[in-house]
């Protein structure tokens, strides 16, 4: 929960045009009442990938890449939101919301399952009338869409009602997003949205949903670096990835009773399950395994300030992706190479799901114009896409916005 960025100048520029823009549109001309304006941020993983939705530790932090919502209550049960990015305005009813019943696919699908999932956890919602603007890129791995779900749990939430912690709500909009909108992801978007802390990372454990903040070391800069590819394949092969992982979990359950997860597995019981599992789905088991180690392993380097350690354990968790759970592609390793070759680059490794995306980087402040030519010199001829390189900060999490008016 945040009330962050008060007297930003940028944060109070930046609502002054949202509102401006509501106050133009038919739903915001001659209502009455303040405009209301709520945040959520956009994340990246520094490390703990595809561990989420084996129980495991992930280690994101929100972002100042951030959708707003300018926004006035309805007294009707409606939400009629636009979207200023794609200059489309939606509606939908609050009553009789159900995935069976929703219509065609579109992007209000985020809000209504959002509005869903509060329902059947018991919350009240009530309607609005708003606009949104967004900061996030779309598609590119920096969780848009969380962020749309978790700045939607506040303009829905019902004024002075309690309100589930971060964790739990959390959980709730990615029910939403499972179960409406019908996209299988783990619950590390939502959470980082939603608990995000200024200056740190969250190491957050998706076996119990508790989570500890990590401050991030202040002579480091985090630097995502988009690659432009496409992230077609990732739906399949993340649908794939997680079967195999449950396959497994049972096949190493039959001979080790109380495994329930990846979780309760280590290194050795791996190894000593082996002959039991086909090949592939040990090296993604023992991806699972050493990934969950690696996320403890950088929370010590990062207080530490341990630079080196930092390096390597990127590298290794790059390598594994690669190698072991095959969800890299030449791109992500090409953007990774060029940033390691960078002198004040300390850490860089693919980050999210895979197949395209964006990277992530650990640069000492100073040489984030460095990696920032380099990309820009080397990315384009080897690759043939146009890169995209984003200095970022860690932001606090989801919130109302208290701004002057
Ligand atoms: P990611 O979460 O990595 O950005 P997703 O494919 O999961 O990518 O979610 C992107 C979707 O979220 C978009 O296709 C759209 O439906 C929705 N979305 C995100 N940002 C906006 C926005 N500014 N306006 C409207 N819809 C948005
Ligand atoms: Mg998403």
């Amino acid at each position: 929960m945040s009330e962050g960025q008060t007297g930003n100048p940028s944060a109070v520029a930046r609502a002054d045009a949202l509102r401006a823009r509501f106050e133009a549109l038919p739903a915001g001309a001659g209502s009455p009442g303040p405009v209301r304006l709520v945040r959520a941020p956009g994340r990246v993983n520094l490390i703990g990938e595809h561990t989420d939705y084996n129980q495991g530790l992930v280690l994101p932090a929100a972002i100042d890449r951030e959708i707003w919502i300018a926004f006035r209550p309805w007294d009707r049960p409606e939400v009629e939101l636009t979207s200023a990015e794609f200059g489309d305005t939606r509606s939908f009813s609050l009553e009789g919301l159900s995935p069976e019943t929703r219509g065609a696919k579109s992007w209000i699908d985020y809000v209504a399952a959002t509005a869903w999932a509060m329902r059947e956890a018991g919350l009240g919602v009530r309607g609005f009338r708003g606009v949104m603007d967004s900061t996030i890129p779309i598609g590119s791995g920096l969780s848009s869409s969380a962020a749309l779900e978790m700045a939607s749990t506040w303009a829905l939430a019902v004024p002075r009602a309690p309100r589930p912690e971060a964790g739990a709500m959390a959980a709730i909009a990615q029910r939403g997003e499972n179960h409406y909108v019908g996209v299988n992801c783990g619950i590390m978007d939502q959470f980082a949205s939603a608990a995000g802390r200024a200056g740190h990372a969250l190491l957050i454990d998706c076996r119990t949903n508790q989570f500890k903040t990590a401050p991030m070391p202040a002579g480091l800069s985090l630097v995502v670096c988009e690659t432009g590819s496409s992230r077609r394949l990732e739906v399949s092969a993340y649908n794939t990835r997680r079967s195999e992982c449950e396959l497994g979990v049972k096949l190493i359950a039959e001979r080790e009773p109380g495994v329930r997860s990846l979780r309760d597995v280590d290194e050795a019981m791996l190894d000593r399950n082996r002959d039991r599992l086909p090949e592939v789905v040990a090296r993604r088991c023992e991806h699972i395994v050493l990934e969950d180690a690696r996320v403890m392993d950088t929370v010590a380097a990062l207080r530490d300030g341990d630079l080196a350690a930092l390096g390597r354990l990127f590298a290794a968790s790059h390598a594994s992706l690669r190698d072991l759970y095959e969800v890299s592609s030449p791109e992500l390793d090409a953007m990774v190479d060029i940033a390691v070759a960078v002198p004040g680059v300390v850490a860089s490794r693919m980050t999210g799901a895979g197949f395209g995306g964006c990277t992530v980087n650990l640069v000492e402040r100073g040489a984030e114009g460095a990696l920032r030519d380099a990309v820009l010199a080397k990315y384009q001829n080897r690759t043939g896409l146009k890169p995209r390189v984003y200095i970022v900060a860690a932001v606090d999490g989801a919130g109302e916005l208290q701004l002057p008016a």
